[in-house]
């Protein structure tokens, strides 16, 4: 069941020290990953392979991000304990549990009304209590705007108008950018209500960010 051993334990801090030696160095991102039961979030038959730095299916052909690949985008975010932040792309709860620990306020979307369900009750299971919504995540939340922070965890074909408008002015959107098979891991910073900077940190790859099609169930 929600079963969290000495030996899953060790397991996460063997990947703590690995992401460590992988250049994830803020001390906080650590901490949270080292907290997050990551095998909780995966189907049982993959819970042996909770802590190897890769991605696995949760359903509805969508997967759990790589450890790196959450450490790193979570160090772009350089949280602060007021932050509000929105995620695109609950998925498994993963992500999003990893937010939480970091004590930052969580808003996470999903489009996937099954995993929606399911990432929302786990998460609760475990003692996390973000603000999940089903919708899609090209609008945002209009009604929660604006953020101190914003990140995608899906590859965006674009950069969606509505989540410009919803950060922050000196807010952050970490954004894996591109339709091809890897996309380039860009972030935003919003310097004015139309101005943005923008830095570059290398090529991941994600599910895509879908567009204007019905909800799943
Ligand atoms: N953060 C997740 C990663 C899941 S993969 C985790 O830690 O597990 C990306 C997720 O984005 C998928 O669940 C997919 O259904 C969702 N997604 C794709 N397009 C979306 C959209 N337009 N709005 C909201 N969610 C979307």
């Amino acid at each position: 069941m929600l079963n969290d051993t000495y030996r899953h334990k060790g397991m996460r801090r063997k990947l703590v020290e690995l992401l460590h030696e992988k250049g994830i160095s803020d001390d906080k991102v650590l901490q949270a990953i080292d907290r997050v039961p990551r095998h909780l979030f995966l189907d049982n038959a993959f819970v042996n392979f909770a802590y190897k730095n890769q991605a696995f299916p949760i359903g509805s052909d969508q997967t759990i991000s790589h450890p790196f690949t959450v450490a790193f985008q979570t160090q772009l975010l350089e949280l602060k304990k007021s932050d509000k932040v929105l995620e695109i792309g609950t998925g498994s709860g993963y992500q999003c549990s990893v937010l939480v620990e970091m004590g930052v306020k969580v808003f996470s979307i999903e489009r996937h009304r099954s995993l929606y369900m399911k990432s929302k009750k786990k998460l609760n299971e475990l003692g996390y209590f973000p603000k999940v919504f089903f919708g899609d995540g090209y609008k945002g939340l209009p009604g929660y705007a604006p953020f101190d922070k914003i990140i995608i965890t899906a590859a965006a074909p674009f950069i969606p108008v509505d989540l410009k408008s919803q950060l922050k002015i000196g807010g952050f959107m970490i954004i894996p950018l591109g339709e091809s098979d890897t996309q380039e891991m860009q972030r935003l910073t919003k310097i004015s209500e139309t101005e943005f900077k923008t830095e570059t940190f290398g090529d991941f790859s994600f599910v895509p960010m879908l567009q204007d099609k019905s909800f799943k169930s």
